[in-house]
């Protein structure tokens, strides 16, 4: 396989193709890469359908060049904040795929990170376990068009 020297950065690319949804996405992805330390400064981030149609954003773990998050075009007429919970969702994955961890919804790990997590992006503490009735960390009634951080007070 040739390796292939980028000319470019992903976010530059992502604004040739998407405009301004694609800045966005990208900065949504800096305001919160210090939650995330061990992630790299830019991820491939692509706008576009899903793999599995109802997902409002997907991370590729499996991908030859590392993590790659895909947030789905039609989940941007939700709103900005929408796609920054998103895209502190698929962070989640790609972190914990990246330090080695299991990055199920329903893994320890996830748990974990979700209580490390939680009092900065929602401003408050949620005590979620592995094993009890919440799938994820969605919030119910969370109202697409505010943000979680917004309702609680603060933000990163
Ligand atoms: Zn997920």
């Amino acid at each position: 396989m040739t390796e292939v020297t980028p000319t470019t950065s992903y976010r530059d690319a992502a604004v040739t193709l998407w405009g301004d949804a694609g800045a966005y996405a990208h900065d949504a992805y800096q305001r919160w890469l210090p939650l995330f330390p061990e992630l790299p400064s830019e991820l491939p981030i692509v706008i576009g359908i899903t793999a599995y149609g109802h997902c409002v954003g997907l991370t590729r773990s499996a991908w030859e060049h590392g993590p790659r998050i895909t947030i789905a075009s039609n989940h941007f007429k939700h709103g900005r904040y929408a796609v920054d919970d998103t895209m502190v969702h698929e962070m989640t994955h790609a972190w914990l795929y990246l330090t080695g961890q299991e990055g199920k919804h329903d893994s320890e790990a996830w748990y974990a990170a979700i209580r490390r997590l939680s009092p900065v992006v929602l401003g408050h503490e949620i005590d979620v376990r592995r094993g009890s009735q919440r799938r994820s960390v969605r919030l119910q009634g969370c109202r697409r068009d505010q943000p979680r951080t917004q309702r609680a007070g603060s933000r990163a």
